[in-house]
């Protein structure tokens, strides 16, 4: 196997054993594999991945030029099946007949892992139901690699998915979600950021934390971090940015006993639109009575220092 290092440089891996290690586990048959594939970046499929849809016998997937595409990368040409949102039940009786024949299939998504707002529950329900085996080969999902690299300190996250499209749907939906302590985890279309920030700045306090994690493993990934109240100024400074993929973070809301901690933030924002981080810090521990080194480290957090 052969990995681009840049668009100057190959490497080759040379023999790891761990390489044969996929080959010697046990994949039995009659099973229905969930197998998680790439959210851009295509080296990010797991060896055991590449062995399993190696080994099946079909592989059910949304859309089979993209799956298809992304099997020739890996010198794979398969039998394929559409498992798409339209079809999900009647895909799943089919695949279930296979597996009661004793074949492996592999069920995979456009990108990243089946099921996570995108098909795939279905198919899995309608297997288990059928008594049969089913096996998840774990891997990407941009929900997950959005909250690693957030910074977001919080042991929870809610995740929320699509909001619905229209307006007030969404408003409502949001103003259930603003009481809730953990991070919100919300997908959305390219061409909805603007009207899916709005709808978060009509909602939330401008002061919460939120983070953009756009083209995530791609050429040109961006995470940035900024109060809501900068959000919408962020999105539109640079037409590129209604572009690509996206995923939205929230910092969760201030619990009781934090509210102290909601307000000093709040003039801290104010403070550091105008001062340097050090004088913000000062005049906000006098403001507010709070220490002033946890104001300081705060205010490094908020502007991303
Ligand atoms: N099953 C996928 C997963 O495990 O994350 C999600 C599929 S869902 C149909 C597609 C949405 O996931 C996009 O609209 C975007 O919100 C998010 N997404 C997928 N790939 C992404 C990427 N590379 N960077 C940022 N967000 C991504």
């Amino acid at each position: 196997m052969t990995v681009k290092e840049n668009s100057q440089q190959t490497t080759q891996i040379v023999q790891l054993p761990v390489l044969g290690e996929a080959a010697q586990q046990s994949y039995p048959t009659g099973t229905l594999y969930v197998v998680a594939t790439p959210i851009g970046n295509v080296t990010d499929i797991t060896l055991r991945a590449l062995h399993l849809l190696a080994l099946a016998d079909v592989v059910a997937c949304e859309d089979t030029r993209k799956t298809g595409a992304l099997l020739a990368r890996f010198g794979l040409n398969k039998h394929m099946v559409a498992a798409h949102q339209h079809n999900e039940r009647e895909a799943a009786e089919k695949l279930v007949q296979r597996l009661q024949a004793g074949e492996r299939v592999a069920l995979v998504s456009d990108a990243g892992t089946p099921a996570v707002s995108d098909p795939g529950a279905r198919i899995v329900d309608a297997v288990r139901a059928a008594g049969l085996n089913v096996v998840p080969l774990p891997g990407a999902s941009a929900a997950v690699t959005a909250l690693s690299a957030s910074g977001l300190v919080n042991d929870r996250f809610h995740f929320v998915g699509f909001l619905p499209a229209k307006t007030k749907q969404r408003e409502a939906e949001l103003a259930a979600l603003k009481p809730m302590a953990a991070t919100l985890v919300i997908y959305e279309a390219p061409h909805r950021i603007v009207d899916c920030v709005e709808a978060l700045a009509a909602v939330f306090e401008p002061t919460r934390q939120v983070v953009f994690a756009r083209e995530l493993t791609k050429l040109f990934e961006e995470i940035h971090r900024c109060p809501l109240g900068e959000a919408l100024a962020w999105v539109k400074a640079d037409a590129n940015r209604e572009r690509g993929e996206f995923v939205v973070l929230v910092e969760g809301a201030p619990q009781a006993g934090e509210e102290g901690d909601a307000e000093a933030e709040r003039i801290l924002n104010i403070l550091l639109a105008e001062c340097s981080v050090k004088q913000a810090a000062s005049l906000a521990a006098q403001i507010t009575g709070k220490k002033k080194n946890a104001l300081y480290e705060r205010a490094l957090q908020i502007k991303g220092e």
